[in-house]
């Protein structure tokens, strides 16, 4: 914590050199609350590191089984509500784009990960929990696609956007 305020102390008087007129209180704790979460996420790579690789098979596979265990299978959803709820996510994930938020950042209070990136993985996770439901191989899904998807022309033939 003291390395954390001496940082924080140095980043405040750089800026104050520089001429920059700021609210000392506020820019402290933003500041502070920038390096805590870079300190955070820099924990969070760390322990990551640690973890098992898995392939897209046994992602599915463990995100379902970790699913039936917190109970979200105990009334299956209808595929139409299944759809929505990975719209939600992306949902989510532009409006951490339109507050402006990180990439990716922590709730200080639970530590929960919040952020574009996090909620378009929630989108990922929900897709691989209903590929574990349905059974259906994800990584031959996928190749199946792209492989389409390589004879597609430029733009689809000349799609806007
Ligand atoms: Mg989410």
């Amino acid at each position: 914590m003291k390395t954390l305020h001496r940082k924080v102390r140095k980043i405040y008087l750089l800026q104050q050199k520089k001429g920059k007129l700021v609210e000392v209180d506020k820019m402290i704790k933003h500041n502070a609350r920038k390096l805590y979460q870079q300190q955070l996420i820099d924990n969070m790579v760390v322990s990551l590191k640690r973890m098992k690789k898995r392939s897209l098979e046994k992602w599915t596979k463990y995100i379902h089984r970790w699913a039936k265990r917190k109970g979200w299978w105990e009334f299956p959803n209808s595929p139409l509500e299944i759809h929505m709820k990975i719209v939600t996510e992306a949902a989510e994930a532009t409006e951490e784009v339109r507050s402006g938020n990180p990439d990716v950042w922590f709730d200080e209070k639970t530590m929960k990960p919040e952020g574009e990136a996090i909620e378009l993985a929630d989108a990922v996770i929900r897709i691989m929990d209903y590929f574990g439901y349905k059974k259906w191989d994800l990584e031959k899904m996928i190749a199946l696609k792209m492989r389409f998807n390589e004879t597609r022309p430029y733009r689809h033939g000349g799609k806007k956007c």
